[in-house]
């Protein structure tokens, strides 16, 4: 493009919420394939509530909703803070017991020592790789994925105390941005550690073309370099963990409202956090490519 199309496209960009970082990336995102999502603050809000307390052999419920809150509050995933504002919402007070030897279990959860017994907080994969039984709680997990929300598992010395389901609501304009880029003719695809379910659930929400769940933080920069020997591809996330995938892809757009590392990873800067914003740059950058020949 012309130095003066750039000029006026980044200017347009700009006084519309749409930061970008260098004119290689204007004219880069008007030649993008696929755009692929990040599920958690991008597709959807970023700020789960609980939603159900489901304990198992039993276990109290208020019991269950201690337990969780001592363990949830030593950890930042955005699940946690859910619990410990649940449990204060509900007046239940967190155990007692000293929580110590704090670990995160990437892709599963997080392991702590209460009152000297380990407590498990995670996903069913993490149960499953501890050999906790789930019984019939299986079901009850099932259940709140197909609705979109994400049920957590909590265990003590190997012994499951029940579920808690967070849920987390689409972005009012999800749907609509999704459903512009695909009359684009863009695919759209949405990446997350979630499990398949609830992956599935929020597709459906979102009407994004493809999901791939159950994705370590490492696999989501890998699948971005992967999907783009097809064409080019634009990723769009907030979080620490997206910063790679968004610095390896053809265009990283980050949420205004996300991580600094996020937003200092990407090419372009969506400043309402709104993403209509992500089909409003590609055709800002088809426009001013067409302004080039
Ligand atoms: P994501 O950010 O996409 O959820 P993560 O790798 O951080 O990906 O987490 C993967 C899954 O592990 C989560 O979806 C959740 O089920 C489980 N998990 C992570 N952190 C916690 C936690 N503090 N408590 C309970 N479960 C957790
Ligand atoms: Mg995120």
């Amino acid at each position: 493009a012309t130095p003066t199309a750039i000029m006026v496209g980044t200017g347009r960009g700009a006084s519309n919420g749409i930061l970008i970082k260098s004119a290689d990336s204007l004219e880069t995102a008007g030649r993008i394939k696929t755009v692929v999502f990040d599920k958690t603050g991008t597709i959807t809000q970023g700020k789960p509530g609980v939603v159900d307390v489901a304990p198992a052999n039993g276990v109290a419920a208020s019991d269950l909703v201690a337990l969780a809150s001592a363990v949830e509050s030593k950890s930042e995933h955005p699940v946690a803070q859910a619990i410990v504002e649940y449990a204060e919402s509900q007046g239940i007070q967190p155990v007692q017991d000293t929580v110590s030897d704090f670990t995160q279990v990437p892709g599963e959860g997080v392991r702590a020592l209460v009152g000297g017994r380990t407590c498990l907080a995670g996903n069913a994969r993490m149960m499953a790789s501890n050999q906790v039984a789930l019984d019939n709680a299986e079901d009850a997990a099932e259940r709140y994925a197909d609705e979109g929300a994400t049920p957590l598992f909590f265990a003590l010395d190997g012994k499951l105390q029940g579920i808690i389901a967070a849920a987390d609501a689409i972005k009012p304009t999800s749907a609509r941005a999704i459903r512009e880029l695909h009359a684009m003719g863009i695919d759209t695809v949405m990446l997350t550690g979630d499990n398949e379910r609830t992956a599935h659930a929020i597709q459906k929400q979102a009407g994004l073309g493809k999901v791939i769940a159950g994705v370590l933080p490492q696999d989501k920069e890998r699948e971005v370099a992967r999907l783009s020997q097809e064409g080019g591809v634009g990723m769009v996330g907030d979080g620490i963990n997206d910063a790679p995938a968004l610095a390896r892809a053809d265009v990283g757009i980050a949420i205004g409202a996300g991580t600094d590392i996020a937003i200092e990873s990407a090419d372009l800067v969506l400043m309402r956090s709104d993403l209509m914003d992500v089909p409003a740059a590609i055709q800002l950058s088809r426009r001013t490519l067409r302004t080039i020949k």
